[in-house]
């Protein structure tokens, strides 16, 4: 395995923030009706420390780095199994048998 090489070809993950134009909405107020914000590409979220705005296929990419993070995120809030691991494996038999809300059939 040659991880060093791997490394390189690793996508950068971004730090993206809310864009300030349009708070993070992705539109913005027109007077009639709402407009894509032209200053996040209509995402909501601009690159931190830059006013670069990322190429679709780059923002696209980068708003699923956050999602999986934010998604981790709410799975690790919620404490459901898969962050919790064997700790959880372990606990859930046993409270389930003390409740005896568990019947077995036969
Ligand atoms: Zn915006």
């Amino acid at each position: 395995m040659k991880k060093g090489l791997q490394d390189g070809f690793k996508r950068p993950r971004l730090d993206l923030i809310q864009c300030p134009v349009c708070k993070g909405r992705a539109v913005v107020t027109g007077v009639f009706y709402e407009l894509v914000c032209a200053d996040c590409n209509g995402s909501g979220w601009v690159v931190d420390g830059s006013r670069l705005l990322l190429p679709l296929e780059e923002l696209v990419t980068q708003l699923s780095f956050k999602l999986q993070a934010a998604e981790r995120e709410i799975r690790a809030l919620k404490g459901v199994s898969g962050m919790a691991g064997p700790e959880r494996h372990y606990n859930e038999p046993n409270r389930r048998g003390a409740g005896g809300s568990n019947f077995t059939g036969d």
